[in-house]
This record gives structure tokens, sequence and C-alpha cells, in this order.
């Protein structure tokens, strides 16, 4: 089955990519770039459930009827930060989303907070819409901590300064397949995974 994911995120898609390649299941991702390209979607509903329908339904709207739709909404939380920058992650230093201006601002605005203070999580909810139009959550995450320097070349966002728990390496610095069996969005999509496999209607 094709599965339209409803993001122009690219590593978004290459980790999907993979963590489909992973999974047993007759699953193709299909980029929203191989279907015309995401249509742009005001991300303010507030909550990661929220945006992931608003992002669904903006792909799924230009679909033919009948396609399966994924969208992912997700981000990162911090303790120190009161949750933030949380379902703003892709905007915090500002409108453009320019992940690497966000990385270093969340640099900043940690310098000098100490090891006790600087617990984060990342999530991820995942929101199915299948061929009847009917909508399936499903929602990871991924506990852990903040480095004072990034580190690492893999993954993307904030991977560079995010150490999950019981690892001493960042999830750039980690291997893909290890980012996939830790990560917010690995878990969700193995809760998704579960799901589609009890599906009668999946098939190739
Ligand atoms: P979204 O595309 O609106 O869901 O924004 C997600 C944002 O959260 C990204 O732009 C990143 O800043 C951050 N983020 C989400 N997942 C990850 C991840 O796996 N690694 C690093 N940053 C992430």
């Amino acid at each position: 089955m094709k599965l339209h994911l409803a993001s122009g995120n690219a590593h978004k898609a290459a980790e999907f990519a993979s963590l489909a390649a992973e999974a047993d299941l007759p699953v193709e991702i299909v980029a929203a770039t191989g279907t015309g390209g995401m249509p742009a979607v005001v991300e303010d509903a507030g909550t990661f459930s929220g945006n992931a329908r608003k992002k669904a339904q903006a792909l799924r709207g230009l679909l033919p009827a009948g396609a399966w739709v994924l969208a992912d909404d997700s981000g990162l939380c911090v303790a120190a930060l009161d949750g933030g920058p949380g379902v703003e992650s892709a905007y915090y230093a500002g409108p453009q989303g320019d992940s690497a201006a966000n990385l270093r601002k969340l640099v900043e605005t940690m310098r000098g907070v100490p090891a006790e203070r600087r617990q984060a999580y990342f999530a991820c909810v995942l929101l199915v819409i299948d061929p009847q139009g009917r909508e399936h959550g499903f929602e990871g995450r991924c506990e852990g901590s903040l480095r004072e320097t990034a580190g690492g070349s893999g993954g993307f966002g904030y991977d560079p300064l995010f150490v999950p728990a019981g690892q001493t390496l960042t999830f750039a610095e980690l291997p893909e397949a290890a980012k996939h069996a830790l990560s917010h969005r690995g878990r969700a999509w193995a809760k998704l995974a579960a799901w589609l496999r009890d599906r009668p209607d999946v098939s190739a």
C-alpha cells in the first residue's frame, strides 16, 4: 500500500522510508514532493495532534479519493523552558523555519543551565487517515537531556543537542538505526506498524 506523507520535510520523509523498510510490511512511503508538493499549512492548532490533523487533511484534499495519508507533528519539549519550544519547535528562531538557527537559539538559551535542569523529551504524533476517511492517532516520546554544545552530523533539527536517556551520544552521533529504535518517531511508528499489521485491507 502507498502511505502519502503530509510533510515537506525531506529528513522526515527519509526517516519514514527507513522505518517502513525496517518494518516487515507492504508499505511504501510516498513523499508529498512526488505528488505535487505539500500544501502550506498554518500550524496554529496548539497541539501536536491538532497540527498533525491539519497537515493530513490538507494533503488529503489534493489526493484521489481513497488514499492513505500519514502526517507527523513533532517537537522538542524542554523542562527548563516550561515545555518549549514544543509545538513551536520548527519556528523557534522565527517564522522562516531555519533549523540551524533554531539549534543555535536553543544552545544559547540553555547556556549555563546546570546538568540537572537540562531534561527534555521529543514528542511525536502520527495521524493516519484511512481510505474511508477515518483518523487514527499514534504517539511516541523519547526522554533525554540536552548537551551544552552540539555534536554529530546525523539526523536533523535538534538532534546534535539531544542525548536520549541511557545513552552518552546525541541523536546526531548515534547510528541511524539506533535513533529509530529509541526515538519518538520510531516509537510512534512501531505502534502504527502494529496497527497496520492487524488491518485486513493493508496489502501491496
Ligand atoms: P513539524 O514539522 O512542524 O512537526 O516540526 C518538527 C520540528 O521539531 C522540526 O523542525 C525539528 O525542529 C523538531 N524535531 C522533530 N523531530 C525531530 C527529530 O527527530 N530530531 C530533531 N528535531 C526534531
